[in-house]
């Protein structure tokens, strides 16, 4: 039978290692590259300026390589559910293949299109490529629960075996006898819109360090790739916050969108990695793509993943709710020159190191302004390119020694963190230009400079910038009780209700059990 087939991208906009793509090839007359502007995302979440232009680059891309191809890419905006059936109709729709995606609402979401599937006689295969693995097995082979440490994760995957091999990217061979109909007035009516066209305020557009798309993710896979003993050496504690050029891969974004497959990330890593002595898991670069998965498996099996209320496995914490402290924060007028500068980067280029989001995480929850991690989450949803629902609310229970970290009396200092990297505080003057003529001795304390020479710097503390918004010193001790008596009353709680501290048992949902027979590797 020839099929007219849809292949909708929704993560994974790239051609290479998407199987589901090529089942939308296989036996296929017309094939339909669909993308849709899903008014859910802009009334439920809140997406910066930055992350738009990455996306409609990684658009733009999608749409070349399509060409290239004999093919195009179709962009439709309004909610899956309205504007699938009116498409299966119009273009006499059999098949329909997507990436599985883990998240809550995309699961919601792919069970109703499923249904109406269905009822529309279209076939419906979702493949797995997000992650390395089926989440579903790793939960399935944890006895029916997320494994909450990474060593047990590590062990687990294991016994699983190495993750599958990337598929090839379609090629004009593939394509042959497979047309794409797509009219002349296609830009009009199916064409990719610009920020404008979507109504968005343009004004504080970033510097675009970070273009995206799947030949620029690509480009920049390669170029890592070929640092051969850098890749080897790679330890992530070891790498900067502060360095001026990033010392990690700044793949986060390319992977986060699916221009760049984990799996062939992971794959170009073990080839690099053959024959040579490098470093493990957990600092090495197949490690930081094992604590994806290890969040993204948490994120499938625990409940309410982005709350602290309903969430099992989160300590209850009594944060406070100070709307102030939160906008100083945000807005980087904390009047501690590290925080300032990184809360600056990630809002102008929309990314920043793994522990500089340590730190400004720390210093908003558990360290010193004991706000919600609830509220960091929001902030980083929408500054970050790379704002992955699974890994920041993974992360930020983390680092609020909410959830798999528990050690809350380790604290950052807001202070001497930043000094261990960069003494002269070079990156906090590139950031923070109105505190350039700072001399280093003041650069992370600038209230402490006198007066003088405060003067001499043309900076005036209070005046030109913030004076600090606590004192580190006091508050971060008060803290710590006050996380004491949190981790205390939940052990109280817990001898209470021992599923608690193990873990509900996952429910399975049906449309996990239909992937999961799909896709079983
Ligand atoms: P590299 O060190 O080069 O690592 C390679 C890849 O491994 C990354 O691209 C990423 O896909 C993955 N990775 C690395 N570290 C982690 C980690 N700790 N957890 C999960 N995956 C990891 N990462 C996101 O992609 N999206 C988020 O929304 C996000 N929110 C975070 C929130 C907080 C509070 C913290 C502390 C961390 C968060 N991270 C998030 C994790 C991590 O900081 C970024 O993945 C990493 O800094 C990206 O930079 P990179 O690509 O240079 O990483």
């Amino acid at each position: 039978m020839s099929h007219n087939s849809i292949h909708w991208f929704r993560k994974g906009l790239r051609l290479h290692d998407n199987p589901a793509l090529i089942a939308a090839l296989k036996d296929c007359k017309h094939v339909y590259p669909l993308f849709l502007l899903d008014p859910w995302y802009s009334k439920n979440t809140c997406i910066g300026i930055n992350r738009w232009r990455f996306l409609i680059e990684a658009l733009r891309d999608l749409d070349a390589s399509l060409k290239k191809l004999n093919s195009r890419l179709f962009v439709v905006s309004g909610p899956p559910t309205e504007v699938l059936p009116k498409l299966f109709e119009k273009w006499k729709i059999t098949r329909l293949t997507f990436e599985v995606d883990t998240e809550p609402y995309s699961q919601s979401r792919d069970k109703e299109v499923m249904k109406l599937a269905k009822e529309y006689g279209v076939e419906v295969i979702p493949k797995i490529s997000h992650t390395l693995y089926n989440i579903d097995r790793i939960i399935d082979e944890n006895n029916g629960k997320p494994p909450m440490t990474y060593v047990r994760f590590q062990s687990v995957v294991k016994d699983i075996g190495p993750p599958k091999k990337p598929v090839p990217a379609p090629t004009k061979e593939d394509m042959k006898g497979v047309s794409t109909a797509s009219s002349e007035d296609h830009e009009e009516e199916f064409g990719i819109p610009t920020l404008e066209d979507l109504g968005l305020d343009t004004s504080s557009l970033g510097p675009e360090l970070f273009p995206g798309g799947e030949q620029e993710a690509l480009r920049r896979l390669d170029e890592h790739m070929q640092r051969t003993a850098w890749v080897c050496k790679f330890e992530k504690p070891k790498t900067s916050p502060n360095s001026i050029i990033p010392s990690t891969t700044v793949l986060s974004p390319y992977v986060r969108f699916g221009c760049l497959s984990a799996r062939t990330f992971w794959w170009r890593l073990a080839e690099v990695y053959r024959g040579k002595q490098h470093s493990e898991p957990p600092v090495s670069l197949h490690g930081q793509l094992l604590w994806r998965e290890f969040f993204y498996t948490t994120a499938v099996g625990i409940p309410n993943f982005n709350r602290m209320e309903g969430n099992p496995h989160c300590v209850q914490v009594d944060w406070d709710n100070n709307p102030e402290h939160l906008a100083a924060w945000r807005e980087a007028r904390t009047g501690f020159p590290f925080i300032d500068a990184i809360m600056t980067q990630l809002r102008q280029e929309g990314w920043i190191h793994h522990l500089a989001r340590h730190a400004v995480a720390c210093f908003l929850t558990r360290g010193d302004l004991w706000i919600s991690w609830e509220e960091g989450q929001k902030v980083f949803e929408e500054l970050l390119l790379d704002a992955d629902w699974s890994l920041n609310a993974g992360n930020w229970q983390w680092l609020s020694a909410s959830a798999f970290f528990h050690q809350y009396f380790r604290v950052y200092s807001p202070i001497a963190f930043g000094k261990k990297t960069d003494k002269y505080g070079d990156y906090i003057k590139k950031y923070l230009p109105v505190l350039n003529k700072f001399p280093a001795e003041y650069i992370y304390e600038p209230w402490k400079a006198p007066r003088s020479v405060q003067e001499r710097a043309g900076c005036i503390v209070g005046k030109d910038y913030p004076r600090p918004l606590v004192e580190h010193d006091v508050i971060h001790k008060k803290n710590i009780q006050r996380m004491k008596a949190a981790y205390a009353k939940r052990s109280s709680e817990d001898k209470d209700d021992q599923t608690i501290t193990k873990g509900a048992k996952r429910k399975a949902t049906s449309i996990q059990d239909m992937f999961e027979k799909k896709a079983k590797r």
